[in-house]
């Protein structure tokens, strides 16, 4: 029974997808690792992040996990399904008050999976003294930073890289918020190998120091944030984004998310006109999921 989460979730089910569409110049190859296909609900990156904490909290017989979120975040969703795949208990402390009867799907279904939710205003969210008290409250639960932002989360995204053939890439790109996933990747990229990080957050310039904070200090990679592709800010996702993730999926057959994903992919598009990749570069795109957040649309605006 203690060993089932993991079995739960095979690695089996992700691919590496090379794609090619009209925007991409010839001398250029790419290819998505496809991390959404691991599971629906614990999408991509959130698995590979909370997978050490996880164990943490088993190894310190913890009752559970406790962290914190907004109303369509890809990270509640994970652990309250990843939590009770494990057999821990999840507590959620939400960001905004409750609105009865109106709860957004990641909620809906957070709480079907068992996670406890406490709502704190945005106020009160934004000041730590309110996750502190729940800390304090809860001192038999592992706490886990909004966005899995932790040195256990960056060391579980270490794996991403060796789930099949990536050292002939000479590039990776990866949507960044929090840049945990960004600095498990560096901390894993071969010497030669080029790793950039989309931010989807507007004017983040703060990004760099907390890559840098999770970074071994022998990483060898090279690795940038590109700090023009956000669209707008966080959460915003103008036309002009929801038409290019509806024509990319035409494309290719794959699908993205309006906050991270389709961000990371136009990025790579406009680098590629841009002429940013030399001559036989070979380009790998992280999909980190997150395709739940999708369902905050209504359901005429993507075409998949
Ligand atoms: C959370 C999330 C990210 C951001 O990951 P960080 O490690 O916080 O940078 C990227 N893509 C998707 C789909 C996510 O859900």
């Amino acid at each position: 029974m203690a060993k089932s989460y993991l079995t739960m979730l095979s690695y089996s089910n992700i691919t590496l997808d090379a794609f090619h569409t009209q925007w991409l110049p010839d001398h250029i190859q790419a290819a998505m690792l496809r991390l959404d296909k691991l599971h629906p609900a614990i999408s991509g990156n959130k698995w590979f992040k909370l997978k050490h904490n996880i164990e943490a909290a088993k190894a310190d017989r913890c009752n559970g996990i406790l962290t914190c979120g907004g109303a369509y975040s890809n990270h509640i969703a994970a652990t309250a399904l990843a939590c009770k795949l494990a057999g821990l208990g999840a507590l959620g402390i939400i960001r905004g008050e409750e609105h009865h009867g109106n709860m957004s799907h990641t909620l809906t279904t957070a709480d079907e999976n068992g996670m406890g939710l406490v709502f704190v205003s945005r106020e009160d969210y934004r000041n730590r003294t309110t996750l502190q008290a729940y800390e304090i409250l809860f001192p038999d639960y592992h706490v886990v930073p909004e966005g899995g932002h932790n040195a256990l989360g960056a060391s579980g995204c270490e794996e991403i890289l060796s789930i099949l053939p990536t050292t002939d890439f000479t590039h990776i790109l990866c949507a960044a918020g929090t840049g945990t996933t960004l600095a498990g990747l560096i901390n894993s990229a071969a010497p030669a190998q080029q790793v950039i990080g989309i931010p989807v957050l507007k004017g983040a310039r703060y990004l760099e120091q907390e890559v840098r904070d999770l970074l071994h200090p022998a990483n060898t990679a090279s690795w940038q944030l590109l700090h023009d592709f956000h669209c707008g800010g966080y959460g915003k996702h103008p036309a002009h984004l929801i038409d290019f993730i509806n024509t990319f999926h035409a494309a290719t057959g794959i699908p993205t998310d309006i906050i991270y994903t389709g961000k990371l992919v136009m990025a790579f598009r406009d680098l590629a006109q841009q002429g940013y990749f030399p001559d036989g570069s070979k380009v790998l795109l992280i999909h980190t999921g997150g395709l739940q957040g999708n369902l905050s649309l209504a359901p005429d605006v993507l075409s998949f």
